[in-house]
């Protein structure tokens, strides 16, 4: 199977190409078509099996075919560190290297002014840690989440280890109802399995 027989459009393919990814991985080929058909994601995947492209690629794919006048914020990607949270934003980037989708990255540690305004700009995709995402959308108001149609939940697993359950809780409840929601985790606990009860519409589960 090719990222050409997942109905990506020809800017996508191009970076796939660029980064000189050959085929799609297992995550990739099972997640990307239900991702395009709009579908809500459980899904397992361990860090290196490609679970972040599997993820970026369909987000991408849905900016690009339903583009919209006003600039807004259509996506959110909740990750646990800052570390991933800059490895994510640097995947979104290098995938969407052939397109005009912007993108940026929220964490705490940086300077909160400089970050509000990026977030003013209505970035496509944000990318952030709980903590310091809720302080944008509650203090410094540069951000609403409104108009997010897709969410990510990102190493579902070890937001929770980091005890970020309540702060992902509300980042749920700060985006529309009727978003689509991936989520993926290296390991299925329990509390994750209740994390995606909550958080997830009729999921299609995809285990690798
Ligand atoms: P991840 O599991 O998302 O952390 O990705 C692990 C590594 O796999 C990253 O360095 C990616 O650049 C790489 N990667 C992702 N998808 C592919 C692919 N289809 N072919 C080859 N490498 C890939």
């Amino acid at each position: 199977e090719t990222f050409a027989q997942l109905n990506l459009s020809r800017p996508l393919i191009r970076a796939t190409q660029v980064l000189k990814f050959e085929k799609p991985t297992p995550i990739q080929a099972r997640s990307i078509p239900y991702a395009m058909a709009g579908r809500d994601i459980c899904g397992s995947a361990a860090t290196g099996s490609g679970k972040t492209a599997a993820f970026v690629l369909p987000v991408l794919e849905r900016l690009l075919y339903r583009p919209k006048r006003l600039k807004a914020t259509r996506v959110l990607m909740v990750t646990p560190t800052r570390e991933l949270t800059q490895q994510v934003l640097s995947m979104t980037e290098a995938l969407a290297q052939f397109t005009d989708i912007t993108a940026t990255a929220v964490v705490g540690g940086l300077n909160m002014d400089a970050q509000a305004q990026e977030l003013r700009a209505r970035p496509d995709i944000v990318v952030a840690t709980p903590g310091r995402l809720i302080d944008h959308v509650l203090n410094t108001k540069s951000v609403d989440l409104d108009d997010v149609e897709i969410l990510i939940l990102d190493e579902a697993d070890r937001l929770l280890e980091l005890g970020f359950h309540d702060e992902v809780m509300q980042l749920v409840d700060f985006c529309p109802k009727n978003r689509q929601t991936l989520l993926f985790s290296a390991t299925m606990t329990t509390s994750v399995n209740e994390l995606a009860d909550l958080s997830l519409r009729r999921p299609i589960r995809v285990e690798t």
